[in-house]
This record gives C-alpha cells, sequence and structure tokens, in this order.
C-alpha cells in the first residue's frame, strides 16, 4: 500500500526525522491560509500523488508571495499531472502539501528496501540526490553505497556514521544524518513497509539536515496490524478495477493488453501471461482467484474484466485440485450467462474430474472454445480475436 508524501512526512516525524514544517490541502483557499499560517518569506506548493517525478512534471513550485501560493495552487489543484511514473495518461492532482521553502545546499538520497538474498533491510545512500536513482545505478554504480542492516543491532551509530561520510553530509551535520538514518531504519521496521525513500535529503546552508520529499510503501500482509496506515489510504490513487477486485477477494493487477486472463494460483497466472506473450499477444490483467474458483467469484472476475474496453476475449486457465473441474466449469458457464458475455471465451482445464467439466462446457449451448494444454489455449485464444 502507498501513502502520499506528507503522510510519510508525519509518521517520520515520530520517528525523529526532520522535515519542512508543512500542511496538506485540499483547496487554493486552504492553501493560501496554510502558507500565512506556517509563516515565513518561502513556500513550496506540492501535489500530492502517489506517484515521484512530481518536480519534473509541473508539480512541485516555489512560491515567494502569497499571491504566487494562490497562483501555483489553482494550476497545480485538479491538473493531470504526468511523470515517468503516472503512464501517459497522468494523476489528477485532489490534495496538496503546502510547506516552509528550504535552503538547500546539497541534495543526498536516501532509499531502504527488503533485500530478499540476505535477508535483511537493505538502505541505499548516495551523494546523487533530487534526480533518478535508477540513472545513477545504471552509469554511476560507485556512487550507491549500500549497508545490509542486522535485524538483531539495527543500524548502528558506526554505520550510519561512515554511510553519511561517504555521500558527502559535513563533518558538523554527520550526527545530525545519524538520527535521521536511524529513524528511517526505525520507521521502516516498526511499520512493516516494504519500501521507504528519502529523496532528496538535504544539507541547508546552516548545516541541518531535512528529509525533504518522502516515499513510503508499506506490506499489504502486514496492514491487519496497522490502522493507522489503513486509515491514510487514498483509493482515488488506486485502479477502481484493483479496489472492485480486493472486495472480492481477488488478486488482480491491471495490465496494457487485450487478452483477460482468469486462472487460479499466482505461480499459473504467470505462467498463462509468458505464453500469451509467447504466441505474440499481450494479457490485459493478471488474475488469481485464489483456490476457490466459485461461480459468484467467477462471474465478478469476468465483470471486472469486460469493464476494461480494451478486453477483446477472455482466457480461463484452471487446474481443478481440491475444487474440481465440473464445478469451475458450471461456474465459467453460469457467470458467462450472467454477464452475457460476447468476446470470445477459451477455456483450459485440467485436473480432477476434468472430462466431466469439458461436458458442461460442450453442452452449455454458450461458443465457448475449449483447450487442451497451454499453448493450445494461447494460439486459440489469438486466432479467435483476430477472426472476431
Ligand atoms: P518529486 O521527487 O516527486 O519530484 P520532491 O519532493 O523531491 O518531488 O521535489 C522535487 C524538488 O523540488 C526537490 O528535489 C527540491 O529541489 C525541490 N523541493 C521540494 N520541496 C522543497 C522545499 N520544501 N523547499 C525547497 N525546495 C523543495
Ligand atoms: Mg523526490
Amino acid at each position: 500500500m502507498k501513502i502520499h508524501e506528507y503522510q510519510g512526512k508525519e509518521i517520520l516525524r515520530k520517528y525523529g526525522v526532520t522535515t519542512p514544517r508543512g500542511l496538506p490541502c485540499f483547496s487554493v483557499d486552504e492553501a493560501v491560509a496554510a502558507a500565512a499560517s506556517l509563516g515565513g518569506k518561502v513556500w513550496v506548493v506540492k501535489a500530492q500523488i502517489h506517484a515521484g517525478g512530481r518536480g519534473k512534471g509541473g508539480g512541485v513550485k516555489v512560491a515567494k508571495s502569497a499571491d504566487e501560493v494562490r497562483q501555483y495552487a489553482e494550476a497545480i489543484l485538479g491538473m493531470q499531472l504526468k511523470t515517468h511514473q503516472t503512464g501517459p495518461e497522468g494523476q489528477k492532482v485532489r490534495r496538496l502539501l503546502v510547506e516552509e521553502g528550504a535552503d538547500i545546499k546539497q541534495e543526498l538520497y536516501l532509499g531502504m528496501v527488503v533485500d530478499r538474498v540476505s535477508q535483511r533491510v537493505c538502505l541505499m545512500a548516495s551523494s546523487e540526490g533530487g534526480m533518478d536513482i535508477e540513472e545513477v545505478a545504471a552509469h554511476t554504480p560507485e556512487k550507491i553505497h549500500k549497508v545490509f542492516i542486522d535485524p538483531e543491532s539495527g543500524l548502528k551509530d558506526a554505520e550510519a556514521d561512515d554511510v553519511a561520510r561517504k555521500i558527502g553530509v559535513p563533518e558538523a551535520s554527520v550526527a545530525q544524518a545519524r538520527v535521521i538514518l536511524q529513524g528511517l531504519y526505525k520507521a521502516f521496521w516498526e511499520t512493516d513497509a516494504s519500501l521507504a525513500e528519502i529523496n532528496p535529503l538535504i544539507v541547508t546552508g546552516s548545516g541541518a539536515v531535512i528529509a525533504l520529499d518522502c516515499k513510503l510503501n508499506f506490506d499489504s500482509n502486514a496492514l491487519f496490524r496497522h490502522p493507522d496506515i489503513v486509515a491514510m489510504r487514498d483509493f482515488d490513487e488506486e485502479d477502481p478495477a484493483e479496489i472492485e477486485a480486493s472486495k472480492f477477494d481477488l488478486s488482480y493487477i491491471s495490465l496494457d493488453g487485450n487478452i483477460g486472463c482468469l486462472v487460479n494460483g499466482a505461480g499459473l497466472a504467470m505462467a498463462t501471461m509468458d505464453t500469451i506473450k509467447l504466441f505474440g499477444a499481450e494479457p490485459a490483467n493478471f488474475l488469481d482467484v485464489g483456490g476457490g474458483a466459485s461461480a459468484e467469484k467467477v462471474t465478478e472476475a469476468f465483470k471486472i474484466m469486460l469493464k476494461n474496453p480494451k478486453v477483446k476475449g477472455i482466457l480461463v486457465n484452471i487446474f481443478g485440485g481440491i475444487m474440481k473441474c465440473d464445478t469451475i466449469a458450471a461456474g465459467v458457464v453460469t457467470a458467462a450467462k450472467d454477464v452475457h458475455l460476447t468476446v470470445p471465451l477459451v477455456v483450459r482445464m485440467r485436473g480432477t474430474n476434468e472430462d466431466l467439466g469439458k461436458e458442461i462446457l460442450k453442452h452449455s449451448g454458450l461458443p465457448i472454445i475449449s483447450a487442451d494444454t497451454m499453448a493450445q489455449a494461447a494460439e486459440r485464444m489469438v486466432a479467435a480475436i483476430a477472426g472476431h
């Protein structure tokens, strides 16, 4: 789960990480009032969307008067902000963060992720902050310093100081950087984060170390322990099809292709998408209906897939284990009738009672195309779309 920058900063402050003072705003008037209550002479008006690269896309503006705050808030609020992370359609801005302007002397980078190989949290730090860290990793990987943090001890003072010096924090500010590094790690650990990023971490003209941006993602499997974080969820930032699917306990991810896939089991779903690509087509989604592919679940899955106008055909690939093929076939037939399916439907099912299942499909009166192997299913799907 993702949250907004201002929410991430609220969390980080609890862990002793210094951030600029700022206020979230939902209207232009609120933005102007926020700047007045913050005081000072320079403010930054920042679009709040769940994507990075806002600055380059025109979503972060420095204002030097109340009039400029108003002008930028008017321009940014409601805009369709396009960044390299939003896709070409962009994301509508519904919230702003107005914060005090910082006197930036150095822009550094801090990131944390779970490293599966070492089974530790990996801290990544670089002197090259403010820009795309992917570029730094690709062209000057030696400028990224890593620490694999021992979960027993946490991030040690010496490790924090060493990494701070390596990324160019001046000696007088190393102690402050340590507080931020250790605070970020503690926040990461205690909130069950999956990714944390402060880009840029800045050193100001007077030597203060401040988190100027903040991105936090959380492990969805641990959200039950964090009702306060769940309360920060912003449905406006999420794919409506994915929200709908989650209500029915379906694991669904929207993709760009035109073949809807309905599969049980994540591994089989991945293999199905690979097979579709192998035969020259593109999947419209990843969809794992889970262990119990009931008629209700299949119906909801069909409805969700068919809401996407790009979907030109549906491929069902089911392994009947505990859930028998005849039960699934009955579910597929009911669902197809229920949604008045008009696009080609290819079904491949293997496993317990597969012959019974195939009989049900055959006698359903629906133009269902049956397949035995995955290759056959993909091939027939691609052919059906071409002829449709
Ligand atoms: P994004 O990463 O989405 O582009 P950032 O929050 O990193 O958004 O802002 C982009 C840039 O804007 C920063 O690298 C920094 O140079 C500038 N900036 C952001 N917040 C402030 C601030 N409070 N004061 C001064 N400059 C800022
Ligand atoms: Mg940033």
